[in-house]
């Protein structure tokens, strides 16, 4: 999936003259978007056409959203996915454009008043409303005659924010009947939901059959510009970075880069199923039984043991506990009773090297047990090293973030991903419905 191309980029302005918004708000609004990195716009274009391609003026434009943002008590718990969308809701906003937006919100049983209540996203609207300065209005259903009388009745540059789309089961079943309806609510689409581009909804791709030109809004088109420019032509050397529990949910991942990069570093729990595989003693540590087998047939893929770096020492802990003793050993030396929690520091300056002479960093999975004060240092170390390196680094995966938020260097890579899933999928090499689907130019 070819989906970018080398050409000069038309830099979005996120905040313009005419702004609706008072200028303590925009200021306010820059910093916030400033703050995610989002307004640092890629210096290429995409083949996939962008807000900047099309005409919205005075148009209606249903914008897929990805608000899917943690609710406590009914309160927004982080609005980071809610700043995230706003240079594209300002760009549609500043060219007096109708938007009427749609989004998911967790997971609710369709039919349950209790979950219509608790996953409403008529307080998403408020904290909208909030954020520019202006009114949101919401409506209490996403298609209908409820939601075209609340669309018919907009004026240019006003935003409207649907029910969640969730609250049918023919979102997740990419009805055609609930696409067109949803669809017929407006005139352009613009996805900037890039944490659901995974998944073909309707609101995500079955809506896309109905309605001409579909774009990809700022955020989205981020994504697609990092995530494609490591797989299809990286600067080199191109260094990849995956951790976490298990290595059966990245297993495709590991195929795919293998292929691709010129190391490919593994921490995290994952590594002790290759160490299993390997016949080295590993102690209590997590081993996936089960796949065992794949792991020994990945060791013996071609490349694997020239690209593939695994930790050589580990920081390990009698049990799997914050405050557990601890010590420093070398691979294959986890006394049983033991669990290797951490990669060791020698691992820590071998995996350096390689991030300092690296162009390119990609990374998922935290390498540790990122949770406990004393086997995050690992990972914190990494997130440093990168911090300190010239390569553009693009991180996936929620885990990861939080370690890099918790070394204080989230401002200094070049690329967060928004979507845990989705970026994994993009980096598996499997096209993305949501991204497939938009017009291409
Ligand atoms: P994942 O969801 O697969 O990306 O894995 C993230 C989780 O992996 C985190 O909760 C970490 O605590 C966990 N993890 C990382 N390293 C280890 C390890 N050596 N042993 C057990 N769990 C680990």
């Amino acid at each position: 999936m070819l989906l970018t191309e080398n050409r000069e980029p038309k830099t979005p302005k996120i905040l313009r003259k005419n702004a609706p918004t008072s200028s303590s708000t925009q200021l306010r609004l820059q910093n916030a978007v400033n703050a995610l990195g989002i307004d640092k716009n890629p210096k290429k274009q995409m083949q996939k056409l962008e807000l900047t391609d099309i005409d919205v003026a005075g148009k209606r434009v249903l914008a897929r959203v990805d608000f899917n943002v943690p609710m406590k008590d009914s309160k927004i718990a982080d609005e980071t996915r809610i700043i995230a969308a706003l240079p594209t809701l300002l760009a549609l906003i500043n060219q007096n454009a109708k938007i009427v937006l749609v989004t998911h919100l967790g997971r609710p049983k369709v039919g349950e008043t209790a979950d219509r209540e608790r996953l409403s996203t008529a307080p998403i609207a408020v904290a909208l409303s909030q954020k520019l300065g202006m009114r949101v209005a919401h409506v209490s259903d996403c298609i209908g005659d409820t939601a075209q009388s609340a669309v018919a009745s907009m004026q240019n540059g006003e935003v409207l924010l649907l029910e969640n789309v969730r609250f049918y089961a023919e979102e997740i079943e990419n009805d055609s009947a609930f696409a067109q309806q949803l669809a017929s609510l407006a005139d352009v689409y613009v996805n900037d939901a890039f944490g659901t581009a995974h998944r073909a909804h309707a609101s995500t791709e079955g809506v896309t059959r109905y309605l001409n030109p579909c774009a990809a809004g700022f955020l989205m088109a981020r994504e697609i510009y990092y995530l494609s420019t490591s797989l299809e032509n990286p600067a080199r050397p191109y260094v990849a970075i995956l951790g976490g529990s298990k290595i059966s949910d990245k297993i495709t991942l590991i195929e795919n880069l293998l292929e691709k990069v010129d190391s490919l570093l593994i921490g995290g729990g994952m590594a002790y199923t290759f160490f299993a595989a390997m016949g080295l003693t590993i102690g209590n540590s997590l081993v996936e039984m089960e796949k065992l087998d794949v792991a020994a047939s990945l060791i013996k893929k071609e490349g694997f043991s020239d690209t593939v770096i695994l930790p050589s020492d580990n920081v390990i802990g009698r049990a799997f506990h914050p405050d557990t003793e601890s010590q420093v050993v070398d691979k294959g030396d986890i006394p049983d009773g033991w669990q290797g929690l951490d990669i060791g520091p020698g691992t820590v300056v071998a995996f350096g090297e390689q991030i300092a002479a690296a162009k390119t960093v990609v990374w998922n999975g935290p390498l540790g047990v990122y949770e406990f004060e004393k086997f995050v240092q690992g990972t914190i170390a990494v997130a440093k090293q990168i911090a300190e390196s010239q390569a553009v680094s693009i991180i996936g995966g929620g885990d990861c973030v939080a370690a890099i938020q918790q070394a204080g260097v989230a401002d200094r890579m070049t690329h967060i991903s928004t979507g845990g899933g989705a970026s994994l999928e993009f980096l598996e090499g499997k096209p993305l419905p949501g991204i497939v689907a938009l017009t291409n130019k």
